[in-house]
């Protein structure tokens, strides 16, 4: 009689999931990896996507096919929904089609979504950058606010459409800033007959006393030195209070209210771990930290669960930031773990996680880089953050049509993903209402839908409806 193989779920295909399944690709296991996108997503580039410089593609190549010669992984597209790990059973579904996946051990790398602090309708208006939907929703915005620019005859509204608001001032939110200042004074700058895209006002608001707040202050200083002279307007100290669908308002540090008119504003500014988490702490007894992430015990496992760990976005772990180095790391570590289960090997025991730095770009040839001790700015770091992107993003294809992609854009300052469809501007109150598959994000229950049901001016294009 054959035996049967020790049976491994990861749930997520993000860097934490993938890198599970390629750690264990040479143990004697059974791999199910269920994710509810088709596609494995390097987030770090998805400012690129929504500026126009890549396109999806290159950044979010098919799971399905980077594993496609590993012949110990199934992959399966559903909505995990629940896990009895009491029971050892994953609950997921494709649309109304109810599955059930059995476990030895079990990996959760759901990540985390953008928190709006408690003010979910926020996202309607000022979509975070977290999914392909959200890369391409904002493009569509960005793009097309110069568009009705071009035609609009009111002065205010005109400077309404070509003013950008980018909440959060962390990596993504400098990198988004960044890029819509070089679109707009560089990109742009012959395409238009009645406006100077050059004008378009950027503005970056954040409730630190400084961007890029990891970085430290030295770095934060140069940062946000080279993004004024990029023409970018660094409002520190000021909480967003309030965002609709024609602008922002916000407290500024002297307690006075201010509102900016804007069309398209990105948010960029606090995760929230992924609803899992909340499941897994409430059957085990572990707990969240205050941005939901579930605290795993030091092999990561969850207190009297050793077959079940939490890696990446979706884990809180001593001095471990939500960066892609994190959850490989401990996808490494989870997946050595199993292996010695496996084999009968002595386990690699406590997670130890290795700080190899962090970079954000802020133009064209110009970036910061940490890295212990070490600290980077300019062309140098840039060059540093070309290479490591590279390396990183899966797939020899997209490798190479990325390379090509930014050779092109890099030369001649032009950007060849500016395609913008009516389905990526409203599509996200569509999507809201179809449920969660199709949103990219969990949405549970209806309230958001029901909540903008309610509101006539809720549409994310000022009275432009989603065509049914
Ligand atoms: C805009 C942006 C820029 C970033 N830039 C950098 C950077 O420059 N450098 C860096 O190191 N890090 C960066 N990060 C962080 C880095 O991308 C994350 O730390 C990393 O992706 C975390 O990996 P993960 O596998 O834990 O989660 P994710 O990559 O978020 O993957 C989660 C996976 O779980 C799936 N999933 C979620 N819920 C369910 C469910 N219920 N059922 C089924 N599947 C589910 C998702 O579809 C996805 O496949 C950035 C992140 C963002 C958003």
């Amino acid at each position: 009689m054959s035996r049967r193989r020790h049976r491994v779920v990861i749930i997520g295909s993000g860097f934490g999931g993938l890198f599970s399944a390629k750690a264990l690709k040479r143990t004697d296991v059974d791999i199910t990896l269920i994710a509810r996108t088709t596609h494995h997503l390097f987030q770090p580039l998805l400012y690129q996507v929504a500026t126009g410089v890549l396109s999806e593609g290159e950044i979010a190549p098919a799971t399905r096919e980077i594993l496609r010669r590993q012949r110990n992984v199934q992959v399966l597209l559903g909505l995990v929904e629940d896990v009895d790990i009491v029971n050892k059973v994953v609950k997921w579904r494709f649309h109304d089609e109810y599955q059930e996946t059995l476990y030895d051990s079990l990996i959760v790398a759901t990540g985390a979504g953008q928190s709006y602090f408690g003010k979910d309708e926020f996202a309607t208006f000022a979509p975070g950058m977290k999914t392909i939907d959200d890369a391409l929703e904002l493009r569509a915005r960005i793009f097309k606010a110069f568009e009705v620019a071009e035609f609009t005859s009111d002065a205010a509204e005109r400077r309404r459409l070509m003013t950008f608001v980018v909440v959060g001032a962390g990596p993504t939110g400098v990198e988004m800033a960044g890029q819509i200042r070089e679109l707009a004074a560089s990109t742009l700058k012959r395409d238009f007959r009645a406006i100077d895209p050059s004008e378009a006002r950027v503005i970056l608001v954040d409730g630190a006393d400084q961007v890029l707040p990891p970085f430290g202050p030295e770095l934060g200083a140069w940062t946000q030195e080279k993004l004024e002279s990029l023409g970018v307007e660094v409002r520190l100290n000021s909480i967003v209070t309030d965002v609709d669908a024609r602008g922002i308002e916000m407290r500024n540090a002297d307690g006075t209210t201010e509102r900016i008119e804007c069309f398209a504003k990105v948010w960029a500014a606090g995760v929230q771990g992924d609803e899992l988490g909340q499941t897994l702490a409430e059957q085990s007894g572990a707990e969240l930290d205050r941005a939901g992430r579930v605290i795993v015990q030091s092999d990561l496992t969850l207190p009297g669960f050793p077959d079940v760990f939490v890696i990446g976005d979706l884990m809180s772990f001593p001095d471990v930031p939500g960066v892609a180095q994190g959850a490989i790391q401990s996808a490494q570590h989870a997946a050595a773990t199993i292996r010695s289960k496996v084999e009968g090997t002595p386990p690699p025991g406590d997670f130890h996680y290795v700080d190899k730095g962090s970079m954000a770009t802020i133009s064209k040839y110009s970036a910061v880089v940490k890295a212990g001790r070490i600290k980077l700015t300019g062309f140098i770091a840039w060059a540093a953050w070309l290479f490591l992107h590279l390396l990183y993003i899966a797939g020899f294809k997209q490798r190479v049509t990325t390379l090509v992609s930014w050779a092109l854009s890099f030369m001649t300052n032009g950007r060849s993903q500016r395609v913008v469809t009516n389905q990526q501007l409203v599509g996200r109150l569509a999507m809201q209402r179809l449920g969660p598959y199709t949103s990219g994000r969990l949405i549970r229950g209806d309230e958001t839908v029901a909540s903008h049901d309610d509101e006539p001016d809720a549409v994310p294009y000022d009275g432009e409806e989603p065509r049914s």
